[in-house]
């Protein structure tokens, strides 16, 4: 067991139509090709990591609060896994291999225990998905890189609210992070 998947931010917030702070439909679009890739990893029992944006009412000390606006507040349906993926989870979220980390800053790895789980399990190679591809997406990847992780990343399971930051972040994990990332061409 040397493979986990890791499900960054795709919660009501970031994907859904009326989400306080959403990517929309390219993140709509995401949906099936990442309920297929955990089905993928959980019929294999690979562990599951769910990241999870959370925020506080009213924090003033958090850096992203004069960005943007109230999102993934704790409590609220915002900070709830988006559509089918709500669903999966649900059903599977008692088994041993599905985590639930919340995070409070955009990288999966900071302030969580994401990378002792990996280490203790020995996982060496990632798979990362989930939104945006240009902030969180891109700033778990580039601290799985530091920390000598092999990563890959399906471009179809992976979106932005903004598309040329999506392909720019695409271009740095490949030319730059040397990740294999997978275009299906
Ligand atoms: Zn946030």
């Amino acid at each position: 067991m040397t493979q986990a998947f890791i499900l960054v931010d795709y919660s009501y917030d970031f994907v859904a139509t009326d989400g306080k702070l959403t990517c929309g439909a390219p993140a709509q679009a995401i949906e099936s090709a990442i309920y297929e890739k955990w089905q993928t990893y959980s019929s294999k029992k690979l562990p599951i990591f769910v990241m999870m944006d959370l925020h506080h009412e009213n924090d003033a000390f958090h850096p992203e609060t004069k960005l943007f606006p109230p999102h993934n507040i704790e409590g609220t349906d915002g900070r709830k896994l988006y559509g089918k993926i709500h669903d999966l989870y649900s059903v599977e979220q008692n088994e041993p291999h599905i985590f639930w980390l919340d995070k409070r800053r955009y990288s999966s790895f900071c302030g969580t225990p994401l990378h002792q789980l990996l280490q203790e399990r020995g996982i060496t190679e990632i798979e990362v998905a989930g939104v945006c591809t240009d902030i969180c997406v891109l700033h778990t990847v580039i601290d799985a890189f530091n920390l000598g992780y092999k990563v890959t990343v399906d471009e179809n399971c992976v979106a932005s609210f903004d598309q040329t930051g999506h392909e720019y972040a695409l271009k740095h994990f490949k030319n730059v992070l040397g990740m294999a990332v997978d275009t299906h061409s």
